[in-house]
Protein backbone atom coordinates (compact mmCIF):
# COMPACT_ATOMS: atom_id res chain seq x y z
CA UNK A 1 0.00 0.00 0.00
CA UNK A 2 1.11 3.80 -0.75
CA UNK A 3 1.67 5.19 2.51
CA UNK A 4 -0.12 8.37 0.93
CA UNK A 5 -3.21 5.91 1.00
CA UNK A 6 -2.69 5.01 4.51
CA UNK A 7 -5.18 5.62 6.75
CA UNK A 8 -4.26 7.81 10.40
CA UNK A 9 -4.16 6.03 13.00
CA UNK A 10 -3.47 6.47 16.49
CA UNK A 11 -4.34 3.49 18.18
CA UNK A 12 -3.24 4.83 21.75
CA UNK A 13 -6.65 4.05 23.27
CA UNK A 14 -9.36 1.49 23.01
CA UNK A 15 -12.59 2.52 23.90
CA UNK A 16 -13.91 -0.62 24.81
CA UNK A 17 -17.91 -1.74 25.23
CA UNK A 18 -19.32 -5.15 24.79
CA UNK A 19 -22.81 -4.87 25.46
CA UNK A 20 -25.32 -2.63 24.35
CA UNK A 21 -27.26 -2.43 27.30
CA UNK A 22 -23.93 -1.99 29.34
CA UNK A 23 -24.23 1.91 31.19
CA UNK A 24 -20.57 2.34 29.78
CA UNK A 25 -22.32 1.75 26.26
CA UNK A 26 -23.14 5.69 26.76
CA UNK A 27 -20.15 6.97 27.89
CA UNK A 28 -18.40 5.43 25.58
CA UNK A 29 -19.83 7.24 22.51
CA UNK A 30 -19.59 10.27 24.37
CA UNK A 31 -15.87 9.78 24.57
CA UNK A 32 -15.30 8.48 20.61
CA UNK A 33 -16.87 11.79 19.85
CA UNK A 34 -15.02 13.88 22.33
CA UNK A 35 -11.59 12.31 21.69
CA UNK A 36 -12.90 12.44 18.05
CA UNK A 37 -13.15 16.45 18.13
CA UNK A 38 -10.30 16.88 20.30
CA UNK A 39 -8.09 15.38 17.38
CA UNK A 40 -7.74 12.10 18.49
CA UNK A 41 -8.27 9.34 16.08
CA UNK A 42 -10.10 5.99 18.14
CA UNK A 43 -9.14 2.90 17.23
CA UNK A 44 -11.77 -0.27 17.66
CA UNK A 45 -11.38 -3.58 17.47
CA UNK A 46 -13.32 -5.97 15.41
CA UNK A 47 -13.50 -9.60 16.58
CA UNK A 48 -14.25 -11.20 13.05
CA UNK A 49 -15.59 -14.59 13.70
CA UNK A 50 -17.93 -14.44 16.74
CA UNK A 51 -19.09 -11.00 17.81
CA UNK A 52 -18.63 -7.71 17.22
CA UNK A 53 -17.03 -4.99 19.30
CA UNK A 54 -18.33 -1.52 18.18
CA UNK A 55 -19.41 0.76 20.18
CA UNK A 56 -23.02 -0.52 20.61
CA UNK A 57 -21.68 -4.04 21.01
CA UNK A 58 -24.61 -5.55 19.35
CA UNK A 59 -23.46 -9.44 19.31
CA UNK A 60 -24.48 -10.04 15.31
CA UNK A 61 -25.58 -13.42 13.75
CA UNK A 62 -23.22 -12.27 10.66
CA UNK A 63 -20.50 -10.74 11.91
CA UNK A 64 -19.10 -7.70 9.96
CA UNK A 65 -15.66 -7.82 8.34
CA UNK A 66 -13.01 -5.25 9.69
CA UNK A 67 -14.35 -2.71 6.74
CA UNK A 68 -18.09 -3.16 7.51
CA UNK A 69 -17.19 -2.41 11.42
CA UNK A 70 -14.87 0.53 10.64
CA UNK A 71 -17.78 2.00 8.39
CA UNK A 72 -20.45 1.20 10.77
CA UNK A 73 -18.69 2.86 13.84
CA UNK A 74 -17.86 5.76 11.31
CA UNK A 75 -21.76 6.27 10.77
CA UNK A 76 -22.72 6.08 14.30
CA UNK A 77 -20.35 8.86 15.60
CA UNK A 78 -20.21 10.78 12.69
CA UNK A 79 -16.59 11.25 12.27
CA UNK A 80 -14.51 10.67 9.02
CA UNK A 81 -11.82 8.36 10.22
CA UNK A 82 -12.16 4.82 12.27
CA UNK A 83 -8.98 2.07 11.78
CA UNK A 84 -10.43 -1.21 12.66
CA UNK A 85 -7.85 -3.41 14.44
CA UNK A 86 -7.89 -6.77 13.46
CA UNK A 87 -6.93 -9.32 16.55
CA UNK A 88 -5.69 -12.84 15.84
CA UNK A 89 -7.88 -15.61 15.40
CA UNK A 90 -8.97 -18.31 17.77
CA UNK A 91 -7.69 -20.99 15.38
CA UNK A 92 -4.37 -18.79 15.46
CA UNK A 93 -3.90 -18.94 19.38
CA UNK A 94 -4.73 -22.52 19.31
CA UNK A 95 -1.63 -23.01 16.86
CA UNK A 96 1.10 -19.99 19.14
CA UNK A 97 3.08 -21.92 21.44
CA UNK A 98 3.83 -18.78 23.05
CA UNK A 99 0.72 -17.32 23.38
CA UNK A 100 -0.68 -20.23 24.72
CA UNK A 101 1.77 -20.66 27.28
CA UNK A 102 1.66 -17.13 28.04
CA UNK A 103 -2.65 -17.81 28.26
CA UNK A 104 -2.04 -20.90 30.56
CA UNK A 105 0.67 -18.68 32.74
CA UNK A 106 -1.52 -15.93 33.25
CA UNK A 107 -4.32 -18.45 34.63
CA UNK A 108 -6.49 -17.04 31.59
CA UNK A 109 -9.98 -19.49 30.88
CA UNK A 110 -11.03 -20.38 27.82
CA UNK A 111 -14.14 -17.89 27.44
CA UNK A 112 -11.80 -15.41 28.13
CA UNK A 113 -9.37 -16.00 25.23
CA UNK A 114 -11.38 -13.56 23.64
CA UNK A 115 -10.16 -10.96 26.39
CA UNK A 116 -6.45 -12.44 25.47
CA UNK A 117 -7.19 -11.56 21.62
CA UNK A 118 -8.07 -8.07 22.25
CA UNK A 119 -5.61 -7.31 24.91
CA UNK A 120 -2.58 -9.40 22.70
CA UNK A 121 -3.57 -7.02 19.77
CA UNK A 122 -3.76 -3.42 21.65
CA UNK A 123 -0.11 -4.84 22.70
CA UNK A 124 1.31 -5.04 18.91
CA UNK A 125 -0.43 -1.78 18.18
CA UNK A 126 1.59 -0.22 21.40
CA UNK A 127 -1.90 0.63 22.60
CA UNK A 128 -1.10 2.37 25.48
CA UNK A 129 -4.66 3.11 26.88
CA UNK A 130 -8.44 0.97 27.63
CA UNK A 131 -11.07 2.65 28.74
CA UNK A 132 -13.67 -0.40 29.39
CA UNK A 133 -16.79 -1.33 31.29
CA UNK A 134 -15.32 -5.08 31.78
CA UNK A 135 -12.12 -3.42 33.42
CA UNK A 136 -11.79 -6.42 35.66
CA UNK A 137 -11.26 -8.52 32.83
CA UNK A 138 -7.95 -7.00 30.98
CA UNK A 139 -6.38 -6.14 34.39
CA UNK A 140 -4.70 -9.23 34.11
CA UNK A 141 -2.66 -7.65 31.17
CA UNK A 142 0.30 -6.14 32.95
CA UNK A 143 1.36 -4.39 29.81
CA UNK A 144 -2.15 -2.33 29.34
CA UNK A 145 -3.13 0.58 31.57
CA UNK A 146 -7.42 0.28 32.24
CA UNK A 147 -9.58 2.89 33.25
CA UNK A 148 -12.52 1.56 34.50
CA UNK A 149 -14.92 4.62 34.28
CA UNK A 150 -17.00 3.39 36.95
CA UNK A 151 -14.29 3.77 39.59
CA UNK A 152 -11.96 6.37 38.45
CA UNK A 153 -13.46 9.99 38.28
CA UNK A 154 -13.27 9.89 34.29
CA UNK A 155 -11.98 13.34 33.07
CA UNK A 156 -9.31 14.07 35.35
CA UNK A 157 -8.07 10.42 35.23
CA UNK A 158 -8.01 10.24 31.47
CA UNK A 159 -6.20 14.42 31.02
CA UNK A 160 -3.60 13.41 33.14
CA UNK A 161 -3.35 9.93 31.55
CA UNK A 162 -3.32 10.90 27.97
CA UNK A 163 -1.81 13.96 27.84
CA UNK A 164 1.56 11.94 26.78
CA UNK A 165 -0.18 9.66 24.78
CA UNK A 166 0.56 11.24 21.62
CA UNK A 167 4.19 12.12 22.39
CA UNK A 168 7.00 9.71 20.62
CA UNK A 169 9.82 8.79 22.45
CA UNK A 170 13.14 8.20 20.72
CA UNK A 171 13.83 5.36 22.41
CA UNK A 172 11.76 2.59 24.43
CA UNK A 173 12.50 -0.16 26.27
CA UNK A 174 9.94 -2.94 25.27
CA UNK A 175 9.60 -5.31 28.36
CA UNK A 176 7.54 -8.41 27.26
CA UNK A 177 5.61 -10.58 30.66
CA UNK A 178 8.70 -13.33 29.94
CA UNK A 179 10.73 -10.31 31.34
CA UNK A 180 8.07 -10.10 34.17
CA UNK A 181 7.61 -13.40 35.48
CA UNK A 182 11.55 -13.63 35.29
CA UNK A 183 12.51 -10.77 37.39
CA UNK A 184 9.00 -11.79 40.03
CA UNK A 185 10.84 -15.72 40.41
CA UNK A 186 13.93 -14.17 41.06
CA UNK A 187 11.66 -11.40 44.04
CA UNK A 188 10.40 -14.78 45.15
CA UNK A 189 13.53 -16.84 45.53
CA UNK A 190 16.77 -17.22 48.01
CA UNK A 191 18.98 -14.56 46.15
CA UNK A 192 18.22 -10.98 45.54
CA UNK A 193 21.75 -10.24 44.80
CA UNK A 194 24.98 -12.24 44.56
CA UNK A 195 22.90 -15.54 43.64
CA UNK A 196 23.13 -17.18 40.49
CA UNK A 197 21.49 -15.21 37.86
CA UNK A 198 24.19 -12.66 37.61
CA UNK A 199 26.87 -15.67 36.88
CA UNK A 200 24.33 -16.96 34.27
CA UNK A 201 24.01 -13.67 32.20
CA UNK A 202 27.68 -12.86 32.52
CA UNK A 203 27.79 -16.89 30.59
CA UNK A 204 24.73 -15.93 28.14
CA UNK A 205 26.78 -12.08 27.19
CA UNK A 206 30.16 -13.80 26.79
CA UNK A 207 28.76 -16.52 24.32
CA UNK A 208 26.66 -13.94 22.69
CA UNK A 209 29.55 -12.04 21.87
CA UNK A 210 32.06 -15.22 21.85
CA UNK A 211 34.56 -13.62 24.30
CA UNK A 212 36.14 -15.14 27.40
CA UNK A 213 35.08 -13.47 30.08
CA UNK A 214 32.36 -11.20 30.97
CA UNK A 215 32.25 -8.80 34.48
CA UNK A 216 28.34 -7.37 35.26
CA UNK A 217 27.96 -4.31 37.05
CA UNK A 218 25.65 -1.94 37.71
CA UNK A 219 25.99 1.02 34.71
CA UNK A 220 27.80 1.09 31.54
CA UNK A 221 30.02 3.94 33.65
CA UNK A 222 30.60 1.89 36.13
CA UNK A 223 31.99 -1.09 33.51
CA UNK A 224 34.15 2.09 31.89
CA UNK A 225 35.63 3.00 35.34
CA UNK A 226 36.77 -0.70 36.10
CA UNK A 227 38.02 -1.21 32.54
CA UNK A 228 40.59 1.61 33.26
CA UNK A 229 41.47 0.69 36.63
CA UNK A 230 42.42 -2.67 35.30
CA UNK A 231 44.19 -1.37 32.09
CA UNK A 232 46.15 0.33 34.60
CA UNK A 233 45.31 4.24 33.81
CA UNK A 234 45.86 6.51 36.68
CA UNK A 235 47.56 9.50 37.71
CA UNK A 236 49.66 10.90 35.01
CA UNK A 237 47.79 9.15 32.49
CA UNK A 238 45.81 10.22 29.19
CA UNK A 239 42.82 8.48 27.74
CA UNK A 240 41.42 9.78 24.02
CA UNK A 241 37.80 8.94 23.18
CA UNK A 242 35.37 10.96 20.59
CA UNK A 243 33.68 14.01 21.55
CA UNK A 244 30.72 12.56 19.59
CA UNK A 245 29.56 10.19 22.82
CA UNK A 246 28.13 10.30 26.24
CA UNK A 247 30.20 12.41 28.97
CA UNK A 248 30.86 8.88 30.41
CA UNK A 249 33.33 7.66 27.69
CA UNK A 250 35.26 10.45 29.19
CA UNK A 251 34.60 10.65 32.71
CA UNK A 252 36.12 7.53 33.52
CA UNK A 253 39.09 9.01 32.93
CA UNK A 254 38.94 11.41 35.67
CA UNK A 255 37.72 9.04 38.02
CA UNK A 256 41.14 7.55 37.89
CA UNK A 257 42.98 11.09 38.05
CA UNK A 258 44.10 10.85 34.49
CA UNK A 259 43.91 13.42 31.66
CA UNK A 260 41.26 13.08 28.51
CA UNK A 261 41.56 14.33 25.45
CA UNK A 262 39.35 13.70 22.05
CA UNK A 263 40.12 12.66 18.76
CA UNK A 264 38.01 14.39 15.99
CA UNK A 265 34.99 12.46 14.26
CA UNK A 266 34.69 10.77 10.60
CA UNK A 267 31.82 13.13 9.09
CA UNK A 268 30.89 10.01 7.38
CA UNK A 269 30.39 7.69 10.09
CA UNK A 270 30.32 9.97 13.04
CA UNK A 271 32.84 7.48 14.54
CA UNK A 272 36.37 8.81 16.05
CA UNK A 273 38.45 9.01 12.83
CA UNK A 274 41.11 6.83 12.43
CA UNK A 275 42.98 9.08 9.97
CA UNK A 276 43.38 11.57 12.68
CA UNK A 277 44.05 9.85 15.20
CA UNK A 278 47.02 8.64 13.56
CA UNK A 279 48.13 11.98 13.03
CA UNK A 280 47.15 13.07 17.05
CA UNK A 281 49.55 10.18 17.56
CA UNK A 282 52.42 11.43 15.63
CA UNK A 283 52.53 14.62 17.15
CA UNK A 284 51.92 13.07 20.52
CA UNK A 285 54.58 10.95 20.18
CA UNK A 286 56.89 13.72 19.54
CA UNK A 287 55.79 15.53 22.51
CA UNK A 288 56.12 11.85 24.49
CA UNK A 289 52.30 12.52 25.63
CA UNK A 290 50.77 9.37 24.13
CA UNK A 291 47.50 8.35 25.72
CA UNK A 292 47.67 5.00 27.65
CA UNK A 293 43.87 4.54 26.20
CA UNK A 294 42.45 4.82 23.27
CA UNK A 295 38.33 3.93 23.96
CA UNK A 296 36.67 3.76 20.07
CA UNK A 297 32.70 4.36 21.09
CA UNK A 298 30.28 2.62 18.13
CA UNK A 299 27.88 5.40 18.20
CA UNK A 300 24.69 4.74 17.12
CA UNK A 301 25.64 0.99 17.00
CA UNK A 302 27.91 1.60 13.96
CA UNK A 303 31.04 0.14 14.78
CA UNK A 304 34.25 1.73 14.66
CA UNK A 305 37.36 0.75 12.15
CA UNK A 306 38.41 -1.30 14.70
CA UNK A 307 41.38 -3.04 12.77
CA UNK A 308 43.14 0.35 11.94
CA UNK A 309 42.80 1.44 15.22
CA UNK A 310 44.32 -1.85 16.15
CA UNK A 311 47.34 -1.57 13.91
CA UNK A 312 48.38 2.09 15.72
CA UNK A 313 47.78 0.81 19.11
CA UNK A 314 50.53 -1.60 18.05
CA UNK A 315 52.75 1.03 16.33
CA UNK A 316 52.27 3.24 19.44
CA UNK A 317 51.52 1.31 22.29
CA UNK A 318 48.00 1.99 24.12
CA UNK A 319 45.14 -0.14 25.38
CA UNK A 320 41.68 -0.25 23.40
CA UNK A 321 38.84 -0.14 25.50
CA UNK A 322 35.49 -0.56 23.28
CA UNK A 323 32.81 1.78 24.18
CA UNK A 324 29.88 -0.61 22.83
CA UNK A 325 27.43 1.04 24.30
CA UNK A 326 25.20 1.47 21.54
CA UNK A 327 26.23 -1.53 20.00
CA UNK A 328 25.44 -5.21 21.58
CA UNK A 329 23.86 -6.86 18.51
CA UNK A 330 26.05 -5.17 16.37
CA UNK A 331 28.57 -7.09 13.70
CA UNK A 332 32.49 -5.83 12.38
CA UNK A 333 33.66 -7.91 9.79
CA UNK A 334 31.64 -10.73 10.19
CA UNK A 335 31.96 -11.01 14.03
CA UNK A 336 29.89 -10.28 17.06
CA UNK A 337 30.96 -6.50 18.61
CA UNK A 338 32.19 -7.62 21.86
CA UNK A 339 34.74 -10.44 20.58
CA UNK A 340 37.76 -8.41 21.77
CA UNK A 341 39.63 -9.59 18.78
CA UNK A 342 40.98 -5.91 17.82
CA UNK A 343 41.02 -4.51 21.67
CA UNK A 344 41.16 -5.44 25.30
CA UNK A 345 38.09 -4.56 26.68
CA UNK A 346 34.95 -4.03 25.54
CA UNK A 347 31.75 -2.29 27.61
CA UNK A 348 27.97 -2.47 27.12
CA UNK A 349 24.98 -0.40 28.55
CA UNK A 350 21.79 -1.89 29.61
CA UNK A 351 20.55 1.16 30.24
CA UNK A 352 16.48 1.03 29.21
CA UNK A 353 17.23 3.21 25.89
CA UNK A 354 19.89 1.06 24.97
CA UNK A 355 19.36 -2.31 22.87
CA UNK A 356 18.56 -4.96 26.25
CA UNK A 357 17.99 -3.48 29.36
CA UNK A 358 18.35 -4.29 33.07
CA UNK A 359 17.10 -1.39 34.37
CA UNK A 360 20.44 0.18 35.20
CA UNK A 361 23.45 -2.21 34.19
CA UNK A 362 26.32 -2.61 32.31
CA UNK A 363 28.88 -5.43 30.79
CA UNK A 364 32.74 -5.48 30.33
CA UNK A 365 33.64 -8.34 28.58
CA UNK A 366 37.21 -9.33 27.39
CA UNK A 367 39.70 -12.58 26.58
CA UNK A 368 42.12 -11.43 29.31
CA UNK A 369 41.56 -13.50 32.48
CA UNK A 370 43.87 -10.91 34.69
CA UNK A 371 41.89 -8.18 33.68
CA UNK A 372 38.07 -10.03 34.15
CA UNK A 373 39.57 -10.78 37.46
CA UNK A 374 40.37 -6.96 38.43
CA UNK A 375 37.41 -6.21 37.62
CA UNK A 376 35.30 -8.42 39.22
CA UNK A 377 37.01 -7.70 42.73
CA UNK A 378 37.56 -4.26 41.95
CA UNK A 379 33.60 -4.38 41.32
CA UNK A 380 33.03 -5.67 45.03
CA UNK A 381 35.07 -3.50 47.10
CA UNK A 382 38.21 -5.02 46.01
CA UNK A 383 37.58 -7.87 48.57
CA UNK A 384 37.99 -11.26 47.87
CA UNK A 385 38.06 -15.11 49.42
CA UNK A 386 40.31 -16.79 47.61
CA UNK A 387 43.28 -17.54 49.32
CA UNK A 388 45.84 -17.27 46.66
CA UNK A 389 45.17 -13.93 46.54
CA UNK A 390 45.77 -13.20 50.44
CA UNK A 391 47.92 -11.64 51.05
CA UNK A 392 48.47 -11.15 55.39
CA UNK A 393 51.09 -13.42 57.02
CA UNK A 394 49.30 -16.17 59.42
CA UNK A 395 50.79 -14.62 62.28
CA UNK A 396 48.83 -10.98 61.53
CA UNK A 397 45.77 -13.20 61.66
CA UNK A 398 46.58 -14.68 64.89
CA UNK A 399 43.39 -14.52 66.46
CA UNK A 400 41.73 -16.63 63.84
CA UNK A 401 44.75 -19.17 63.40
CA UNK A 402 43.33 -22.74 62.70
CA UNK A 403 45.04 -25.59 64.86
CA UNK A 404 43.54 -28.18 62.03
CA UNK A 405 44.80 -26.94 59.32
CA UNK A 406 47.60 -24.39 58.26
CA UNK A 407 46.60 -23.53 54.98
CA UNK A 408 42.88 -23.12 55.02
CA UNK A 409 41.79 -19.81 56.57
CA UNK A 410 38.47 -20.02 58.56
CA UNK A 411 35.52 -19.65 56.42
CA UNK A 412 34.40 -16.01 57.75
CA UNK A 413 37.92 -14.89 56.30
CA UNK A 414 37.99 -12.62 53.71
CA UNK A 415 40.39 -9.93 52.92
CA UNK A 416 40.74 -6.38 50.98
CA UNK A 417 43.46 -5.76 48.79
CA UNK A 418 42.19 -2.77 46.36
CA UNK A 419 40.33 -0.20 47.23
CA UNK A 420 37.36 -1.32 45.57
CA UNK A 421 33.20 -0.21 44.86
CA UNK A 422 30.14 -1.99 44.92
CA UNK A 423 29.40 -1.64 41.20
CA UNK A 424 27.40 -5.40 41.59
CA UNK A 425 24.48 -6.28 39.38
CA UNK A 426 21.72 -7.41 41.24
CA UNK A 427 20.10 -10.79 40.19
CA UNK A 428 16.57 -9.15 39.45
CA UNK A 429 18.54 -7.44 36.75
CA UNK A 430 20.44 -10.24 35.58
CA UNK A 431 17.18 -11.86 35.48
CA UNK A 432 15.66 -9.10 33.43
CA UNK A 433 18.57 -9.52 31.05
CA UNK A 434 18.66 -12.75 30.55
CA UNK A 435 14.99 -12.87 29.68
CA UNK A 436 15.94 -9.51 27.02
CA UNK A 437 18.93 -11.44 25.56
CA UNK A 438 16.49 -13.97 24.11
CA UNK A 439 14.96 -11.10 22.26
CA UNK A 440 17.79 -9.02 21.22
CA UNK A 441 18.15 -10.63 18.28
CA UNK A 442 14.59 -9.87 17.04
CA UNK A 443 15.07 -6.53 18.45
CA UNK A 444 17.94 -6.29 16.33
CA UNK A 445 16.00 -7.18 13.37
CA UNK A 446 12.99 -4.87 13.95
CA UNK A 447 16.01 -1.99 14.21
CA UNK A 448 17.28 -2.99 10.90
CA UNK A 449 13.44 -2.94 9.14
CA UNK A 450 12.69 0.37 10.94
CA UNK A 451 16.08 2.00 9.33
CA UNK A 452 15.92 0.77 6.06
CA UNK A 453 11.98 2.06 6.19
CA UNK A 454 13.60 5.32 7.58
CA UNK A 455 16.09 5.28 4.55
CA UNK A 456 13.41 4.87 2.28
CA UNK A 457 10.68 7.01 3.52
CA UNK A 458 14.34 10.41 3.66
CA UNK A 459 14.87 9.44 0.37
CA UNK A 460 15.36 12.99 -1.63
CA UNK A 461 14.64 15.27 1.43
CA UNK A 462 17.45 17.83 2.15
CA UNK A 463 19.10 15.72 4.93
CA UNK A 464 21.68 12.97 4.95
CA UNK A 465 20.74 9.74 6.54
CA UNK A 466 23.36 7.48 8.18
CA UNK A 467 26.15 6.23 5.78
CA UNK A 468 27.16 2.65 6.50
CA UNK A 469 30.55 1.21 6.50
CA UNK A 470 30.60 -1.80 4.26
CA UNK A 471 32.63 -3.73 7.16
CA UNK A 472 30.19 -3.19 10.05
CA UNK A 473 26.47 -4.27 10.66
CA UNK A 474 25.04 -1.55 12.98
CA UNK A 475 22.93 -2.58 15.93
CA UNK A 476 21.04 0.50 15.04
CA UNK A 477 20.48 2.12 18.48
CA UNK A 478 20.40 5.48 17.03
CA UNK A 479 18.99 6.89 13.73
CA UNK A 480 20.62 10.31 12.72
CA UNK A 481 19.81 12.45 10.25
CA UNK A 482 22.02 15.30 9.37
CA UNK A 483 20.33 18.75 7.60
CA UNK A 484 21.90 18.92 3.90
CA UNK A 485 23.48 22.15 3.16
CA UNK A 486 24.56 24.76 5.51
CA UNK A 487 21.17 25.62 7.25
CA UNK A 488 22.52 27.28 10.19
CA UNK A 489 21.78 26.59 13.89
CA UNK A 490 18.28 28.70 14.05
CA UNK A 491 17.14 26.16 11.27
CA UNK A 492 18.25 23.43 12.60
CA UNK A 493 16.50 24.49 15.96
CA UNK A 494 13.39 25.51 14.60
CA UNK A 495 12.83 21.74 13.03
CA UNK A 496 13.96 20.73 16.58
CA UNK A 497 10.76 22.58 18.15
CA UNK A 498 8.31 22.25 14.94
CA UNK A 499 9.24 18.58 15.62
CA UNK A 500 8.74 18.67 19.49
CA UNK A 501 5.48 20.55 18.97
CA UNK A 502 4.05 17.81 17.06
CA UNK A 503 5.14 15.05 20.10
CA UNK A 504 7.68 14.30 18.24
CA UNK A 505 10.45 13.08 20.79
CA UNK A 506 13.52 13.88 18.58
CA UNK A 507 17.05 14.61 20.30
CA UNK A 508 20.71 15.06 19.53
CA UNK A 509 23.44 12.51 19.88
CA UNK A 510 25.51 14.07 21.12
CA UNK A 511 26.63 17.96 22.19
CA UNK A 512 30.09 18.00 21.88
CA UNK A 513 31.98 16.66 25.32
CA UNK A 514 34.72 19.03 25.29
CA UNK A 515 32.49 21.59 24.98
CA UNK A 516 30.48 20.79 28.33
CA UNK A 517 31.52 23.41 31.11
CA UNK A 518 33.09 20.72 33.40
CA UNK A 519 35.93 20.25 30.57
CA UNK A 520 36.29 23.56 29.44
CA UNK A 521 37.11 24.33 32.95
CA UNK A 522 39.96 21.54 32.21
CA UNK A 523 41.09 23.62 28.96
CA UNK A 524 39.03 22.48 26.43
CA UNK A 525 37.25 25.10 24.01
CA UNK A 526 34.83 25.41 21.08
CA UNK A 527 36.62 25.00 17.63
CA UNK A 528 39.22 22.18 18.83
CA UNK A 529 37.05 19.68 17.17
CA UNK A 530 35.42 21.08 13.94
CA UNK A 531 34.05 18.10 12.54
CA UNK A 532 32.65 17.47 15.86
CA UNK A 533 31.10 20.90 16.05
CA UNK A 534 29.53 20.59 12.92
CA UNK A 535 27.96 17.51 13.09
CA UNK A 536 26.37 18.77 16.24
CA UNK A 537 24.97 21.80 14.69
CA UNK A 538 23.15 19.99 11.96
CA UNK A 539 22.21 16.17 13.37
CA UNK A 540 18.81 14.96 14.52
CA UNK A 541 18.04 11.89 16.03
CA UNK A 542 14.97 10.37 14.90
CA UNK A 543 12.81 7.89 17.19
CA UNK A 544 13.56 4.35 16.93
CA UNK A 545 13.20 1.49 18.77
CA UNK A 546 12.00 -2.28 18.20
CA UNK A 547 8.13 -1.64 19.54
CA UNK A 548 7.71 1.68 17.39
CA UNK A 549 5.06 0.87 14.95
CA UNK A 550 5.11 1.67 11.53
CA UNK A 551 2.02 4.08 11.65
CA UNK A 552 4.51 5.81 14.38
CA UNK A 553 7.38 6.08 11.94
CA UNK A 554 4.75 7.32 9.65
CA UNK A 555 4.18 10.28 12.12
CA UNK A 556 7.48 10.68 12.15
CA UNK A 557 8.75 11.51 9.15
CA UNK A 558 5.82 13.17 7.75
CA UNK A 559 6.62 16.19 11.05
CA UNK A 560 10.14 16.15 9.84
CA UNK A 561 8.99 17.02 5.90
CA UNK A 562 6.81 19.65 7.00
CA UNK A 563 9.16 20.70 9.22
CA UNK A 564 11.53 20.98 6.49
CA UNK A 565 9.26 21.99 4.16
CA UNK A 566 8.62 25.28 6.36
CA UNK A 567 12.58 26.16 6.73
CA UNK A 568 13.36 25.61 2.84
CA UNK A 569 10.53 27.49 1.64
CA UNK A 570 11.70 30.71 3.56
C1 LIG B 1 24.65 4.99 27.79
C2 LIG B 1 26.06 5.24 27.51
C3 LIG B 1 27.03 5.13 28.50
C4 LIG B 1 26.72 4.97 29.96
O1 LIG B 1 25.96 3.87 30.25
P1 LIG B 1 25.10 3.86 31.61
O2 LIG B 1 24.64 2.44 31.68
O3 LIG B 1 23.97 4.83 31.41
O4 LIG B 1 25.99 4.24 32.73
C5 LIG B 1 28.36 5.28 28.13
N1 LIG B 1 28.70 5.53 26.87
C6 LIG B 1 27.79 5.67 25.89
C7 LIG B 1 28.25 5.92 24.49
C8 LIG B 1 26.44 5.53 26.18
O5 LIG B 1 25.54 5.69 25.22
Amino acid sequence: MKTTDKPLLDSNILIYSINGDSPFHGKALDLLVQYTQSGFYVADINLVEFFQVVTDGRKTLHPFSTEQASEYIRKLVRIPQVNVLKTGSFHEILQDEDAHAEIRRLQIKRFAIYDYLIADCMRRHAVKLIITGNARDFRKFSFLDVIDPFTNSLTSDLGTRTSNLNYIPYARQSISEQDVASVCSVLRSDFLTQGPKVPEFEKAIAEYCNAGHAVAVNSGTSALHLACLALGLGPGDTLWTSPITFVASANCALYCGAYVDFVDIDPRTYNLCPLTLEKKLQAAKKNGKLPKVVVPVHFSGQPCDMEAIHNLSREFGFKILEDASHALGARYKNEPVGNCKYSDITVFSFHPVKNITTGEGGMAVTNDQGLAEKMALLRSHGITRDPKLFENERWQMSSVRCQTSDLDPPSFYYEQVYLGFNYRMTDIQAALGLSQLQRLDAFGARRRELAKRHDELLAGLPVITPWQHPDGVSAWHLYVVRLRAAVGKTTHRRIFDAMREQGIGVNLHYIPVHTQPWFRQLGFMPGMFPESEKYYEESITMPLFPAMPEEEQDRVVEALKAALVTEYAE
